[in-house]
This record gives C-alpha cells, structure tokens and sequence, in this order.
C-alpha cells in the first residue's frame, strides 16, 4: 500500500492563483473540435461523443486539463471530464437507470428548495458549474439556463424562515461559489440573521476542479463575515488524490484560514478510484490538506452515468474494508454511503452473505426508519438496492 503524498506533476506553467477566475472560465473547453487538442478520437468515436455532448455539453476548465497524464489514456482525471460513448447507454447489465435516483423532484417546494429531510433543506442556488463532471448525480439540471436565481432565492429564504425544523441550509446546485461574489452576498447574508439555523453549507466543488475562485480575496472576505455571523461549512468533492495540488491545498488553506470546516464527499467511481489504493491514497491526502473525509458515496444509478462509472456494491465494500486497513482514526471517519430515494443509507458491510445497511436519515414522514438495520441479498454486480 503506498500513499507518497506527491501531487501529480502540473504540464504547464500558468500560475492559476494569478489568473482572474471569471476571465479564466471563458478558456474553459466547450466544444470536441477543442478537446481533439488534448486526445485524439477515430472519427467513429467523434460522432458517438457527438451524440453524448447533446446531453451533456463539455466544459473543462484549462486548469483542470492541466491535471491529465496526456500519455495515459485511463487517466482517471480525464474519466471524470471527458465525454465518452458509455454515456449513451441507458440501460445494461447493472440494471434501469433513472434521471432523479435521489428523489429530488419528489421533494421540491419551488424556488430552487430541496426539503427531503425535515433538519436540511438543500437550495439549488445556481445550475451552472466551473466544470461539467461526467459522474454528475444532478446532470439533468447541470447548465440548465436561469435567470430568476436572485428572485427565486428571496423566496426560498422566506420558506426557510417560515420552517423552524429546518436547522441547517445546503446551498448546492450546481455550483454556488460560481455565482459572483456581490450575488453570493445577496443570497447567503439573510440566512445568517435566522435564529432557527445552526449552520449554513456551501457545497462547492471548486476546490478540486477550479481552486483559482479561492484566491478571490472579496470571496473570502464574504466567507469569513458570514462565519462570524453563523457557522459557514464547505461540502467539496473530490474523488482522486491527483486532484489534490498544489493550488487545492491554498485553496483550502484560504478557507480554513478564516475558520471554515471543509468537509469532502466523494463518490465511488470506476476506472477513478475503484481500488483500495487510491481510496487510501485520497482520504490520507485529504487530511493533510486539512479536509476531513465525510462521505464516500455509492454511483447511484443515474442514466447516462451508472454504466460508465458505478462500481457494483460487494466490490465497492472489499474496497473499503481493505482501505480502512490502512487508515488511522480520523481518515476512516468516512462513511460509505447510499444516497436512496427512501434517505441516506450507511453500508455497514456483509453479513452471511447479504449486505448490511443502517439507514442514517430518512425523508419527511417517515422518522421510524431513521435508525433501522436492513440486510439484503444482493447479487455481485447489483450496482443498487430497491428498498
Ligand atoms: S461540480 Fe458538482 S454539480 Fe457541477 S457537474 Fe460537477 S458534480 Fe455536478
């Protein structure tokens, strides 16, 4: 098992905490005639990731680009960004996929609110993103075009004021920390003045795919006077320990120098870190970076994702059970997670040959699963558990 701690050499020589972000975001790599700079593609493939871009459009910032071994073509940087024809299969051997497996739209007051568990309300703040992830859970509503979000937003504050149960708000989208910092203003400055909240998370995952936003100082200026006023905590994302540079770390270190808690959520995703190697490497590297493991989840069976990404449960829990043979304390912390249409489900392990979940919060209406134990036979390429 080896965990060196050594990033992934950068093949260029931009300095990116230099760069002003918004400039830096029209560089991005929007179309294939553009990607061909960076791989080459047979002409049958050219027309396949055609099809997959309708869906899908390709948006990949230069200094994500940045992070790809060019001569290796299952770079798993270049998995989680570059289009590819697994993406048009809907349905296979894993099973049915679905556009919503976490059940969102069930739960959706309007304006953007989330209101699946009666503590959390989840507020879609934006649908746009630096980067346009391929394993996205949300790619139904990634880069869907608003122009109401400031509106929108005034109205989801008042629902959460009119909520007291709600203790804590996700902002989440998308990508909040892409929206403008005056705008950002606008949207987060009221939830610090609601009593009834404990804390407020901006889920972001800039820090791994476009850390040039934390070097905005109006940025974390605008966090720090928030943190003072309410508890400020930043949900990222990232997946692969290449993602950990240089730039992420003082990135991360800007935040957490102003007293925020970043908390990563990854998500298990084959030919990325379907291994108990980089599964070890990732969280050790997270806390050096002072980024604490939270979450590991499980590819939900999104379409156009599960085929191309989801790595089947028993697999994923020899994976893990070998990981944490590696890890101390506070690496292992990490819970690996099914994010279910019923709520978030731990996977405890197997048992006598089923698998064994602890459902850890259950939607509204249904607080008599929040704790409960549930053993399930499963075969070994079921990627899902119907519940
Ligand atoms: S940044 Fe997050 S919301 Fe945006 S595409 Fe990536 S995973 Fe999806």
């Amino acid at each position: 098992m080896v965990c060196s701690g050594e990033y992934l050499m950068i093949n260029t020589n931009i300095d990116w905490a230099e760069l002003d972000w918004q400039e830096e975001l029209k560089n991005n790599v929007t179309t294939l005639d553009q990607l061909k700079a960076y791989a080459d593609f047979s002409e049958e493939e050219e027309q396949k990731l055609s099809a997959v871009t309708q869906v899908l459009p390709i948006n990949i910032p230069r200094y994500y680009l940045s992070l790809i071994d060019r001569s290796n073509p299952a770079d798993p940087i270049r998995k989680m960004c570059f289009p590819d024809a697994e993406e048009l299969i809907v349905e296979d051997a894993l099973g049915k996929t679905t556009q919503d497996p976490y059940g969102d739209d069930k739960h959706d007051k309007g304006n953007g609110v989330l209101h699946k568990y009666d503590y959390s309300t989840l507020v879609v703040a934006t649908e746009c993103c630096a980067m346009h992830c391929r394993h996205c859970f949300r790619r139904r509503i990634v880069s869907r075009k608003t122009d109401h979000i400031l509106k929108d937003f005034e109205k989801a504050i008042e629902y959460i004021e009119t909520h007291p149960d709600i203790t804590n708000v996700i902002l989440s989208g998308g990508d909040p920390l892409i929206l403008s910092t005056p705008v950002l203003r606008k949207m987060i400055m009221p939830l610090a003045e609601i009593d009834h909240l404990d804390f407020v998370r901006i889920g972001s995952r800039t820090p791994a795919s476009y850390p040039l936003r934390l070097f905005d100082d109006e940025l974390i200026d605008l966090l720090d006077e928030f943190n003072r006023k309410k508890a400020l905590y930043v949900p990222t994302h990232f997946n692969h320990v290449n993602e950990i540079t240089p730039t992420a770390t003082e990135g991360i270190r800007r935040l957490r120098n102003v007293g925020i808690t970043v908390n990563n959520q990854a998500v298990l995703l084959k030919g990325v870190n379907d291994s108990a190697e980089d599964i070890t490497a990732l969280m050790r590297n997270l806390l050096r970076v002072g980024v604490n493991p939270y979450y590991l989840y499980q590819c939900m069976p999104v379409s156009r994702v599960r085929h191309h990404f989801q790595v089947p449960l028993k697999r994923g829990i020899e994976i893990v059970d070998e990981a944490r043979q590696y890890l101390d304390g506070y690496a292992k912390r990490f819970k690996f997670i099914i994010g279910h249409d019923v709520g978030k489900l731990e996977i405890c392990g197997m048992l006598d040959g089923r698998i064994l979940l602890k459902q850890i919060h259950a939607r509204s209406g249904h607080k008599e699963d929040s704790a409960r134990l549930i053993l399930q036979e499963i075969d070994d390429q079921a990627g899902w558990v119907t519940l």
